[in-house]
């Protein structure tokens, strides 16, 4: 299978032929075709799998760059998973014109608020930090279609998942959670069994 066969627009395969993908690895191949349909998916993939390709290139294929709204959150448990996600996201989505924005505790909130004062088409960042601001109003998710959590066995600690739950309650109804874990400890389970809809899984 190539990039061309998977139906994703050009400035996207532009984006990913310049990152230097010749050929989409397994769990890209496996994920991309069922995310493109807006299913709930639970992926088991370890790092250097090219899992965060894997959920970026469907997520940027869905947003429309015309649309002021934020049309996808990625969740991660940490600020250095935050930047280099975020990373992913614009160097794949270059050519699309589309705004990505990272906001992690440890910054100034106010500083964000003016950052989100422009569109912010894909949000990536930290649990505690998106929930203040999805609590101030700030950030806006009512038509947030995607919410993609990575490293979810390291995102629902004890800590996080109360605040996660929260998150999700200002998210419409129908939007399609994509959950990418290394390992799948009860914690996990139990999120996907109460959260997501006929999830699609994915061992590899
Ligand atoms: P990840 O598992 O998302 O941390 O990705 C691991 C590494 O694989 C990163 O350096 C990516 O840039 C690279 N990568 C992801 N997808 C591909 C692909 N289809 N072809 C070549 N390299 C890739």
């Amino acid at each position: 299978l190539e990039f061309e066969d998977l139906y994703i627009k050009r400035e996207i395969l532009m984006g990913v032929f310049e990152a230097g993908f010749e050929k989409p690895s397994p769990i890209q191949e496996e994920t991309i075709p069922v995310a493109l349909t807006g299913r709930d998916i639970l992926a088991r993939a370890k790092n250097g799998t090219g899992k965060t390709a894997a959920f970026v290139i469907p997520a940027l294929e869905r947003v429309n760059p015309k649309s002021n709204k934020t049309q996808v959150l990625i969740l991660v448990p940490t600020r250095e998973l935050a930047l280099q996600t975020s990373q992913v996201c614009k160097i794949l989505g270059k050519h699309l014109g589309i705004n990505v924005m990272v906001t992690t505790g440890g910054t100034t909130l106010k500083d964000d608020i003016i950052r989100l004062h422009d569109p912010v088409h894909i949000l990536v960042g930290t649990p505690g930090r998106i929930l203040d601001l999805a609590g101030k109003s700030v950030a806006d998710f009512s038509e947030c279609p995607i919410f993609i959590m990575d490293e979810a066995d390291k995102l629902l600690s004890p800590e996080f998942t109360p605040i996660i739950e929260q998150l999700l309650a200002y998210f419409p109804a129908d939007r399609q959670i994509m959950l990418f874990s290394a390992t799948f400890p009860l914690v996990v389970k139990s999120f996907m069994d109460k959260h997501l809809k006929q999830p699609y899984e994915i061992n590899l």
